[in-house]
């Protein structure tokens, strides 16, 4: 019999012999033609000449008619084969994920270029181009790629994104893919971060009629803002940056004329505007351009942001940092050598920015080795130069502490920070005395420095008040847990609303405590 002619009625009439020939026979068109791949069908030709054609799903089929028939007659299978796996898959749920294909989303993504390129060995600063806009990945993604990096080269690490990807020569370093998970994750709904405000025709203030943006802000409560604006940025708590693209004035609703012209700038200024994704932009631009239409005027053409760049730099283990300006605003970096009068070497970094299709650039921050310079000596030369903030060297690695235990109605958190004989983060073995040696300098230090818990998600500092520190000597109960003796327990009062929203909601659950590091 052949195998396209087997049907659950007619396998009966067949002797044992032939069912395992054709069992043999499925699992070897299926190794050799499906295994390890999705194609839904084999075609099977000689001489140029198409003889059968044998679809995916039917020889599952068969394959199943055939085990069935022939464990019913007493026979064990000899071994199981991938088909039997794959059979046994589509019994269990009709979609296995595990065999979707990767899918890539973006090609040759995460390139490295620069002067990193020529000079591996003398080069501080490698430069990684984002071949996507900074919103299409998470952060979370961004910094990993970025300390994969740092960790291979221990170079400081610039990045930009640029939708057109690299500009020079360039080593791709990763591709963006999206793997199948095996793990069924609970999804929770996407946050909605940002709102577009619809069009509506509210007439028009005369033509000539002033705008001043902050007293029309002034006098709107908050639902008036909300019909006032044209996107609102439900990332940002309540406040005058949250509504944006304003041009409809607070005494009767109508629209301003130069309030809709500031809004459309905005809307097409690389900075301002890049905040909006890209889509939402399109939606804006045409609620604002319905607005121009009503003046009897033309809109200015849709602009999309060439380019959407951001720029992340890594904190520096080794050496103080002094920033002059803010690293917003330019487009990329680039790093030199340079000694002060009396013979101190300190690294400058200067920015790139395009100004009227020219590249121009400016001191961005300063770094001072450690092995060089003292904290004492480095804020000092900052100072004398206007920096606008400085960042001691990182000590220590930071500890981090994890969220264990949450008192709702005192808004106070509690939690392990140092365990003894614990596998930490670093994968290092902590012993009871280095713990008490943590916890001592920890707190000494958080008397004069008290911006030393820092928050994951946005890299801002915070004083949380200390209500509990404590290392028992023997194992304690404290509520529900069990503190082990010589673990590291320790409790803060968050005084932050913000950041008691995010630990309620699950979204924090440590913070690192008593390094400095910071973005550059
Ligand atoms: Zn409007």
């Amino acid at each position: 019999m052949k195998i396209e002619d087997l049907t659950p009625e007619n396998v009966g009439g067949l002797s044992l012999a032939d069912l395992l020939y054709l069992r043999d026979r499925v699992t070897q068109i299926y190794n050799s033609r499906f295994k390890g791949n999705l194609t839904k069908a084999a075609r099977f030709s000689s001489k140029g000449r198409l003889y059968a054609v044998v679809e995916r799903s039917d020889l599952l089929l068969k394959n199943q008619i055939l085990v069935r028939e022939i464990k019913s007659r007493g026979q064990e299978l000899k071994s199981v084969s991938p088909i039997d796996r794959e059979m046994w898959k589509q019994s269990m749920k009709t979609l296995d994920v595990g065999s979707l294909p990767r899918i890539i989303v973006i090609e040759n993504f995460a390139a490295i270029q620069g002067e990193y390129l020529e000079a591996p060995k003398t080069s501080d600063l490698l430069s990684v181009v984002f071949k996507c806009q900074a919103t299409e990945m998470s952060e979370a993604a961004v910094t990993e790629v970025i300390e994969k990096i740092h960790a291979a080269t221990q170079k400081d690490i610039a990045c930009e994104f640029n939708i057109s990807g690299p500009e020079a020569d360039h080593v791709p370093a990763y591709d963006l893919v999206l793997v199948p998970r095996h793990v069924t994750q609970k999804a929770s709904a996407p946050a909605n971060n940002s709102r577009i405000i619809k069009y509506e025709n509210t007439g028009q203030a005369p033509i000539y009629s002033k705008w001043n943006i902050e007293a029309e802000r002034d006098a709107m409560d908050m639902e008036k803002r909300e019909k006032a604006a044209a996107w609102i940025d439900e990332k940002l708590p309540v406040s005058f940056l949250k509504f944006r693209m304003i041009h409809h004035r607070s005494e009767d609703g109508k629209v301003v004329l130069r309030g809709l012209q500031k809004a459309m700038g905005d809307l097409m200024d690389i900075r301002r505007g890049a905040r909006i994704p890209e889509d939402e932009r399109r939606q804006v631009y045409e609620h604002l351009a319905k607005h121009y239409r009503e003046f009897e005027k033309e809109p200015p053409p849709f602009r999309a942001l060439k380019a959407d760049r951001r720029t992340i730099l890594k904190p520096y283990p080794n050496e103080h940092a002094c920033r002059l300006l803010d690293p917003a605003g330019f487009e990329g970096f680039s790093r030199i050598t340079r000694s002060t009068a009396d013979g101190k070497e300190y690294s400058v970094i200067y920015g790139i920015r395009t100004v009227d299709g020219k590249r121009v650039s400016a001191e961005q921050a300063y770094r001072y080795p450690k092995s060089g310079w003292t904290e004492k000596e480095a804020r000092a030369h900052c100072r004398e130069h206007k920096g606008i903030s400085f960042e001691a060297a990182i000590e220590k690695e930071d500890i981090r502490f994890k969220i264990l235990k949450i008192d709702a109605e005192k808004q106070i958190v509690g939690g392990i920070v140092y365990e003894p004989n614990k596998v930490d983060t670093q994968e290092e073995y902590t012993d009871a005395k280095e713990i008490e040696r943590a916890q001592i300098a920890f707190m000494e230090k958080y008397g004069t420095d008290t911006n030393r818990i820092k928050i994951q998600h946005q890299g801002q500092s915070f004083y949380f008040p200390i209500i509990e520190s404590f290392i028992p000597e023997q194992p304690t109960k404290k509520g529900k847990d069990i503190i082990p003796a010589g673990a590291w327990w320790l409790m803060i009062k968050i005084t932050s609303k913000v950041i008691w929203e995010e630990i309620k909601a699950g979204r924090l659950t440590g913070f690192s405590m008593g390094g400095t590091a910071k973005h550059a």
